[in-house]
């Protein structure tokens, strides 16, 4: 049996048809033919022709299923199975050299793990995808494939908690130099880049304070520099942002926030060029961070309804940091769409839509945080986002509970701050329950002024 190393054309990550290109690559899947009992073979069913599918709500119903559909099946089934067995030894040598469809180990590669990635590499236009078991797995993945002791990587001071404690204390630990600049100065960013890099990581929209880095920009610096350019789209998906579009290497996500959209399934996806994402794949495989074929199938399930969630996500959070805005017991409102967060132009250039997300800081402190918290009815008070239930909660229990009061004080995160994750209930029953609320903190609150 050959070595995993010496495995070159195996079909190892989800990827376009050789007539896509990268950049361009539409919802389109390698055509292979599925008899009934669903073995790739020479007969049985058609494939359907996807390649007309131009929009992102139609993408996420169709792409990535058709190939796994078994006796007439209209969904994707669960293949809970780790091995695939095979009589005929020159068609296992065959999957096994990658000349062959086929599955090996669910550790490497699964069907309903394979059709969840497709369905992302699909939405986000890019030319090979691969998953794997949380968002954190798909992170700390795709930084430890492109770097070794003596690199130097380059990010932002405003990355997700955990991606934070990946840059200030497992990277160094490996003997890579981490730098860490200025989320918003993208001149900073792109100097330090300019000083050599093996990698540029941007995240944008920021978690909790909904920074944004110029991903147009800080890409050309990047490619300058020779470095892979890699983005965390979590707060934007696929619906509002596209990074490869932009410029980026690499895309990648938390799929357990607003791909799957309930709460209920892990996973993280990375998507973009072949060559990079097989690197980070055979990492993966080996690192055994695999996407479990459950949570993938009630990813692919969450993936269905993104955009209308999207949508949805979309309105809601802007009428209510419009509302905020307004309130007297709220000190300051972090929402790129409205017109007084200071990189309001920069969002309306790379994002087609704001986002879900925003945070507040309210007059009173931490104090009156803590009243405000179990006030709240329409909202879990919880350390997730992205679901269809609103989710609220402060940053020291949420985005950066593996972080020091020190340390977020340093990252420019008040202790005052509320993030909130906008459902897709009603707006007016979420303004009304937040004005409730605040109204409520307010009256009980000595220092509150006008
Ligand atoms: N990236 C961002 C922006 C996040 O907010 C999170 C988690 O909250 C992650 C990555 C990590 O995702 P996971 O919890 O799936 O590991």
């Amino acid at each position: 049996m050959p070595s995993v190393r010496n495995r070159p054309k195996l079909p190892i990550v989800a990827e376009a048809t050789g007539s896509l290109g990268s950049k361009g690559a539409e919802a389109e899947t390698r055509c292979t033919y599925h008899n009934r009992r669903g073995n790739a073979s020479g007969g049985g069913k058609t494939m359907r022709d996807l390649s007309d599918a131009k929009h992102s709500a139609t993408k996420a119903v169709w792409a990535g299923e058709e190939r796994y559909l078994l006796e007439g099946a209209t969904q994707v089934p669960i293949v809970q199975s780790i091995p695939f067995g095979y009589d005929d030894l020159d068609e296992w040598m065959g999957v096994a050299l990658g000349e062959r469809e086929g599955h090996i180990y669910s550790r490497n590669t699964n069907p309903t793990t394979r059709a969840f990635e497709e369905k992302v590499r699909a939405l986000e236009a890019a030319e090979a995808s691969t998953s794997f078991a949380t968002g954190m797995a798909a992170i700390s993945n795709t930084l430890y494939a492109f770097l070794k002791p003596g690199d130097r990587v380059v990010s932002v001071k405003d990355t997700y908690g955990g991606t934070n404690k990946v840059f200030l204390e497992f990277l160094p630990r490996a003997g890579v130099e981490v730098k860490l600049c200025e989320t918003t100065d993208t001149d900073a960013v792109a100097a330090e880049v300019a000083g050599g890099c093996k990698v540029l990581y941007l995240e944008t929209p920021t978690n909790p304070t909904l920074k944004l880095v110029d991903i147009e920009r800080l890409s050309e610096a990047g490619h300058e520099a020779g470095a892979v350019v890699v983005v965390d789209g979590t707060f934007a998906t696929p619906i509002n942002q596209s990074p490869l579009a932009l410029g980026a290497d690499l895309v990648l996500h938390s799929a357990s926030k607003y791909l799957g959209g309930h709460s209920d399934a892990l996973g993280g996806v990375l998507c973009g060029p072949q060559e990079l994402v097989r690197r980070v794949y055979h990492y993966r495989e080996i690192n055994g961070a695999a996407l479990d074929p459950f949570a993938a199938y009630l990813l692919i399930r969450g993936l269905k309804t993104l955009e209308l969630r999207v949508a949805r996500h979309n309105e809601n959070a802007m009428k209510i940091a419009c509302y905020l805005e307004r309130h007297p017991a709220v000190e300051g409102v972090f929402y790129p769409g409205l017109e007084s967060h200071p990189q309001h132009e920069l969002a309306k250039k790379q994002m087609r839509g704001f986002g879900g997300m925003l945070s507040f800081s309210l007059v009173g402190g931490y104090e009156a945080v803590k009243a405000f918290l179990p006030r709240v009815q329409f909202a879990h008070r919880a350390a997730n986002l992205g679901a269809v239930e609103t989710t609220v909660g402060p940053p020291a229990t949420t985005s950066h509970v593996e972080t020091s009061a020190q340390e977020r004080a340093a990252m420019g995160i008040p202790e005052s701050l509320v993030r909130y994750s906008t459902g897709i209930e009603h707006a007016d029953d979420l303004i009304s329950d937040l004005g409730s609320a605040l109204s409520a903190v307010r009256a009980g609150t000595p220092n509150a002024s006008g």
